[in-house]
């Protein structure tokens, strides 16, 4: 037998992490790696948090586990946090993204087909998105990478370029349910959406009477400097799929919605048998009573202004290897002119420093979101030190 006892779908590399210790990783072998991929923008609160530690321990030790069948005074403290900070009247919690957004894609279906217009069953979704990889979140994605080998795909998408307006509201038809899109496109390689777009998109569900769907599951809980993204557009959704960094390293996902657009989630239309189980709920807790304040999301939009001046000087010394910052927050990409994978890799294994490679030839940075000036200082110097003795792959 030569396959691996674990599924090998992942090209893992030989970073074998067993230890946290804030903002850095340690391997079987005792190496230090200095983190800023943060589990893919999921340990925003880095690896030895004493408040998230602690109300998982307490938690473990009281009730980790109850059906849904039975109140929940965890699930609605949780619930009512984020209804209080958000556009949300109503949540549903999932165990991972690709949930949440199945969750927000029945939401949106279900808003128009409760109502009795079964024909709008249509997302239209955006070029190089990621959406997770159920058989759902894969079909909203237009990537063939995703889809190869797994057809057929599930009907109900439709697919159009990222930021463009005028392709969005052409392909609005008797079918369309809404839109379903990241207000920065993470994996697709850091890419904002212009406020234009956004609010356009906010303009024509307003006009059609459609469901804007964003995925937040990357951009959300404090990653950008603000609770959720779509706050600095001037715009509010009518559902959210969030995720990610909102258990802070343990698995929770939410998709939030508003009374009229969760009009269709009632009784019997929905479930899942750890969603929203005591044990996430308390890890959620003390990620947002850590992160929902001003403070806090003052303290990350400071942070990131003052690493993207840092890196936006630092790369003007590298005009062959790099070619702009982009992002917001601590959800910061560096646009390279050469492949991003290998430099990933080079800093990795040369300099450790953990890095996260994304479309659009972008390196992505994505720090826990209590980094200090120490952590950031020791980043500039790997990768300057990376940046001065990385040789381009030929070929690349
Ligand atoms: C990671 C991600 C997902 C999927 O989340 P999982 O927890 O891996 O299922 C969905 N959408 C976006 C934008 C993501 O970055």
């Amino acid at each position: 037998m030569s396959i691996t006892p674990l599924m090998p779908v992942y090209p893992r590399c030989g970073v074998r992490p067993v230890e946290g210790d804030n903002c850095h990783l340690i391997d079987e072998d005792g190496t230090r790696y200095l983190d800023f991929a943060a589990g893919i923008a999921v340990n925003l609160l880095g690896h030895s948090h004493p408040g998230l530690i602690g109300a998982i321990q307490e938690q473990a030790a009281k009730l980790m586990h109850v059906s849904n069948l039975y109140g929940s005074p965890q699930g609605e403290e949780l619930a009512q946090k984020l209804v209080d900070t958000t556009f949300a009247d109503t949540v549903f919690f999932t165990n991972s993204g690709a949930e949440a957004v199945e969750c927000a894609i029945k939401t949106a279906r279900a808003y128009h087909q409760h109502a009795g217009d079964e024909n709008k069953f249509e997302l239209i979704t955006f070029n190089n998105a990621f959406h997770g990889r159920t058989m759902a979140t894969i079909s909203a994605s237009n990537q063939e990478k995703m889809h190869k080998g797994f057809n057929p795909l599930l009907p109900g998408f439709k697919y159009v370029d990222f930021n463009d307006l005028e392709g969005a509201k052409a392909a609005i038809g008797p079918n369309t349910a809404g839109f379903l899109v990241e207000p920065i496109q993470g994996e697709g390689g850091i890419r904002p959406a212009t406020p234009e777009f956004l609010q356009g998109l906010r303009q024509l569900c307003d006009e059609h009477d459609l469901m804007l769907v964003l995925d937040e599951v990357q951009c959300g809980v404090a990653r950008t400097g603000t609770f959720y993204a779509y706050e600095q557009y001037g715009i509010e959704p009518d559902i959210v799929a969030s995720a990610k960094g909102i258990g802070g390293g343990f698995p929770l996902g939410a998709c939030l919605a508003t009374e009229k657009a969760a009009r269709g989630m009632v009784i019997g239309t929905h479930g899942s048998t750890y969603g929203g189980n005591p044990l996430a709920m308390a890890a959620g807790m003390a990620v947002m009573n850590t992160v929902a304040n001003d403070e806090f999301l003052g303290q990350v939009r400071a942070k990131g202004e003052r690493l993207r001046a840092r890196l936006e000087q630092f790369i003007g010394n590298y005009p062959d290897l790099f070619e702009s910052v982009r992002g917001a927050g601590l959800m910061l990409g560096i646009k390279m002119k050469v492949e991003p994978r290998p430099f990933m890799v080079h800093l990795r294994d040369n300099h450790q420093l953990l890095t996260v490679a994304a479309g659009d030839s972008t390196l992505r940075l994505l720090p826990p979101l209590v980094i200090e000036d120490a952590e950031m200082d020791e980043f500039i110097e790997k990768l300057s030190a990376g940046a001065a003795d990385f040789e381009v792959p030929t070929g690349s």
